[in-house]
């Protein structure tokens, strides 16, 4: 008997494809833009591209997108108001490279620092710190997720002689509370630490911040020295990649020489994805500023729709100002598998990001009551 390979790996593909699909329509816990269409990017699949090195030098490598990558990172340096002749970033793999990256420069700056971040931090904070060895304080979060100014105050002052490196939430993963970086600066003059630097984790709710008002300062000009974010989390994009921006007086003083690439070694990783540039470049042209503006309040309204309703049910929803990120208690564990809620500590959340929709959060809301009525 011959077994026919080819058709073998081709239904698996379409057999996995299938369940994607099935699962993408109650995908509503994690925070990811689904109103994309990239078709005009895929032709770039049929070729190893590598932005390689620094996206500002022309690497040795020809099968590159850095003009893209370029202009993906002018749009979010005036977006997070990086002064026009000042500025550096890159397309990242993600959030937590764009964390690890800003910690890197900071702990560059100042080696003896120690870095102080929230309870309601993402993992990929502490994780970047321990790579990093920078001796950690991890101070208290308010109820709502945003930073307990008064516990910075007092963690940053038993090491007033010592630099201090503060990672801001601009949207913690549970409630997406914003930490305030000016309160930030006002901690640490309070505590007499004069050496600093903050680095805004903003993978969430960056380009939200930057649309919506009232404006929470976390941007460059507010005093920020780098800014992280997600591409695929509001941008929508279909693969894990993100964006550092921060400034080039900044970045210069530790880059080093990538040595037979043609380029700086300016980057965590070597080899870069060349294509999730053209994925976040595509995005950038088809909505611009205003249709971010557009999307973020769409998408706020959207999560006020939803706290509106559930309030009707015995969860208890609630949102932080501004959030797309809705909270409730824990609902039975059949509803947290079949809507993918991501959990913690009683508390479960749904995001209503980009591409969903009124009939999604009703299909979820109404299978909530019939299990509450159970
Ligand atoms: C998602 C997220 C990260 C990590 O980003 P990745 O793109 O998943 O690496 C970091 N911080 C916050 C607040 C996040 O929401």
């Amino acid at each position: 008997m011959t077994v026919n390979t080819d058709s073998m790996y081709e239904k698996q593909l379409q057999d996995h494809l299938r369940a994607i699909h099935q699962y993408s329509l109650s995908s509503i816990g994690f925070p990811t833009a689904t109103d994309f269409n990239y078709e005009a990017v895929y032709p770039f699949f049929g070729y190893m591209l590598n932005n390689i090195g620094d996206p500002y030098e022309d690497a040795l490598y020809k099968l590159q997108t850095k003009e893209f990558e370029r202009e993906v990172i002018d749009f979010f340096a005036d977006m997070f108001r990086a002064p026009q002749d000042d500025r550096w970033g890159y397309v990242t793999s993600g959030g937590s490279e764009g964390n690890l990256y800003g910690m890197y420069l900071a702990r560059e700056l100042y080696p003896e620092a120690r870095v102080y971040f929230s309870a309601a931090s993402h993992y990929s904070v502490d994780k970047a710190a321990s790579v990093l060895r920078i001796p950690t304080g991890v101070v208290a979060a308010q109820p709502s997720g945003e930073i307990d100014y008064d516990a910075l105050c007092r963690a940053v002052g038993q090491h007033a002689g010592r630099p201090a490196i503060v990672v801001a939430n601009i949207g913690t993963t549970m409630t997406e509370a914003k930490d305030d970086v000016a309160r930030i600066h006002h901690a640490l003059d309070k505590a007499g630490v004069g050496s600093r630097y903050i680095h805004s984790d903003a993978a969430l709710a960056g380009i939200p911040a930057a649309m919506l008002l009232p404006h929470v300062p976390f941007d460059i000009q507010d005093g920020a020295d780098s800014i992280s974010i997600s591409g695929h989390k509001f941008i929508g994009s279909p693969m894990p990649c993100g964006i550092v921006v921060t400034r080039d007086s900044v970045r210069k003083k530790v880059a080093r020489s990538g040595m037979y690439v043609g380029s700086a070694d300016t980057t965590i990783t070597g080899s870069r994805n060349a294509q999730a540039p053209l994925f976040m470049w595509s995005a950038i042209k088809r909505w611009g500023v205003e249709g971010f503006a557009r999307r973020a309040k769409d998408a706020v309204d959207l999560a006020d729709y939803a706290v509106d309703k559930m309030g009707r049910t015995d969860y208890d929803a609630w949102r932080n100002p501004n959030a797309m990120t809705v909270v409730f208690k824990t609902p039975a564990q059949r509803i947290v598998d079949a809507w993918q809620l991501a959990t913690y500590d009683g508390w479960s959340h749904i995001v209503c990001m980009p591409g969903m929709t009124r009939q999604r959060l009703d299909a979820f809301i109404n299978d909530l009551q019939r299990a509450s009525l159970a």
